[in-house]
């Protein structure tokens, strides 16, 4: 039951902050591993790890040594000075890669994807391509962040309406649908492609086999660059470090953030050989990006989440969950179809369900397991890399409670 406190904090939020955001009604107060606690005592199991943020779940002890000691020490430098934690980070980063030989720092995705457009602009440019001549090239159902430039990239009406006027220069086309790229690269006039490996946000939407290497080809027949947004997907999420290592493709830039910080708020843009040498000194910027406490933590998010022992987690947990899911969507004619790869998986609800998946969190929550929505017909499971045998096992138990109780 919610207690005064309870109450009164969440009528704080419901007073004082922009009703952009509508939680539920409770208040969480500290977490351990894939478990939380609200303020008032009652026990979840997190299966959102707050939007796909908390990869290696709360408190870890790691990541919490490496924030405190960096606290002790250092908090900012601005860009206008070196430190060590961020310039560490680039190395680290710049070789997990890959393919990547310069990176840009700053503190989320949306940020992250603002800094790529600019970049792939910037890149046109220096060709000598008039303005018109540097398009961008998105996917239906995308999410791509909420700055202006980004919600253009953004291929969905909702993240867009009433913000007109919206940038120019973006082309959207149909997920998946390699015909309808083609025929939107036709004209000569574009610049990148702009690509989630697996969409988030638009519904646990996952490149089809060898829709990124076609993708990757026309990009080399029309001379654009290929960008990849693993701000939600990367960082192991779905089984390898990067999504696109499954695909076989060598982007040009890779956006990412989320579960870089592991918790903290950090992004980073990622620039192979064809455009890291694009922006010079003034191009671009940011004051907290490259942040000593924010790559302090990364460092350690970064070597853990490359870990062999996460990869083989994320494997076995994920063919777990999507058994169990099937079969509970199989026994309660819920679900029609489970997607997704690794821990990055939906299950979408059935005709007869569609739009309801927001009950069924509410649902969830009450029977103490944290799940998320992606869009009004999917549910989305995005747990913690590291999450336990037990918590899993847990968290679909209650799951399973949650959803004979919506059946009814
Ligand atoms: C969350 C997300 C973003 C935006 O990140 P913010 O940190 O919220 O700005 C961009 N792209 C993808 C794929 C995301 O999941």
């Amino acid at each position: 039951m919610t207690t005064p406190a309870t109450a009164d904090l969440v009528a704080l939020g419901q007073h004082h902050y922009l009703p952009i955001y509508r939680p539920r009604e409770v208040i969480l107060d500290r977490g351990q591993g894939s478990r939380l606690w609200d303020l008032d005592g009652k026990e979840y199991i997190d299966l959102a790890a707050g939007i796909a943020v908390c990869g290696l779940g709360h408190n870890d002890p790691d990541l919490v040594a490496a924030l405190t000691a960096q606290a002790g020490k250092l908090w900012h430098t601005s860009n206008v000075f070196y430190s060590e934690p961020p310039l560490r980070l680039a190395e680290e980063l710049v070789d997990a890669s890959r393919f990547a030989t310069r990176v840009f720092l700053c503190n989320s995705g949306a940020e992250a994807n603002e800094a790529a457009i600019k970049l792939v602009r910037r890149w046109a440019t220096a060709q000598g391509r008039a303005p018109e001549r540097r398009v961008i090239v998105t996917f239906r159902g995308s999410f791509h962040g909420r700055t202006l430039a980004a919600v253009t990239a953004t291929a969905q009406p909702k993240y867009q309406e009433g913000y007109e006027p919206l940038p120019g220069g973006f082309r959207h086309v149909d997920f998946n649908d390699i015909t309808q790229l083609e025929t939107a690269m036709a004209p000569g006039d574009v610049a990148a492609i702009l690509i989630e490996p697996v969409q988030g946000e638009g519904g646990v939407m996952p490149v089809a086999a060898g829709f990124l290497q076609a993708v990757r080809a026309l990009c080399d027949r029309h001379d654009a660059l290929l960008v990849l947004d693993e701000i939600q997907c990367g960082m192991g999420r779905t089984g390898t470090l990067f999504a696109h290592w499954q695909d076989g493709v060598v982007p040009d830039i890779v956006t990412l953030a989320k579960a870089l910080g592991g918790g903290f708020p950090i992004g980073a843009l990622l620039a192979g050989p064809k455009v890291a040498e694009t922006m010079q000194f003034g191009a671009h910027g940011t004051t907290f990006g490259g942040n000593p406490l924010a790559a302090a933590v990364a460092r350690v998010a970064l070597r853990k989440l490359s870990s062999s022992q996460i990869a083989a987690n994320v494997e076995r947990q994920s063919a777990v969950i999507r058994t169990r899911l099937a079969t509970l969507g199989n026994e309660l004619g819920l679900f029609s179809e489970v997607r997704g790869r690794g821990l990055m998986l939906g299950a979408a609800l059935a005709d007869a369900y569609r739009g309801r998946a927001g009950e069924i969190l509410d649902l969830a929550a009450r029977h103490g397991v944290l799940l998320l929505q992606a869009g009004p017909d999917v549910l989305r499971f995005v747990p913690a890399l590291n999450i336990g045998d037990e918590e899993v096992v847990e968290g679909l138990q209650r799951l399973e409670t949650a959803l004979h109780e919506f059946r009814g």
